[in-house]
């Protein structure tokens, strides 16, 4: 099977061994975004974000205790005042501009079916450009 695969130029190697390379970015870039997607939608960039959050505030808290000017109310971070937290919560597809092609689709779909009945589905007895047929 790898040597068919080798032989047609669909594997990961050539014959002369050295990596296809094409293959292999398509296959990266598409491990990159599943492993993109699954830390996106599982939380976990979230959940490091906040850890660099709060380990940031726990560095400011320290460095003013220290000086002896006590922080005192706790930062509050959300999607108004940091552009990561922001891109993490923005929905990655709009669903208005989904919809809008949905139905244009539907629209397209509609007009093909009523152009495919106006056709005209009679066999011609003749064709004028061609001469009777041979026998
Ligand atoms: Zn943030």
């Amino acid at each position: 099977m790898i040597a068919i695969a080798a032989q047609s130029g669909r594997g990961l190697t050539s014959r002369s061994g050295c990596y296809n390379k094409p293959r292999v970015l398509q296959r990266f870039i598409v491990i990159l975004a599943l492993a993109w997607f699954a830390a996106l939608g599982s939380g976990a960039l979230e959940y490091l974000h906040n850890a660099e959050h709060a380990r940031e505030d726990a560095a400011i808290e320290a460095a003013a205790q220290t000086a002896g000017t006590p922080h005192g109310h706790e930062p509050v971070h959300d999607d108004s005042n940091c552009p990561v937290h922001l891109q993490l919560h923005i929905p990655l597809i709009v669903v208005g501009c989904i919809m809008l092609l949905a139905r244009l689709g539907l629209l397209i779909a509609l007009l093909a079916l009523v152009a495919a009945a106006l056709l005209p589905r009679g066999v011609p007895v003749r064709i004028d450009c061609r001469g009777p047929p041979a026998r």
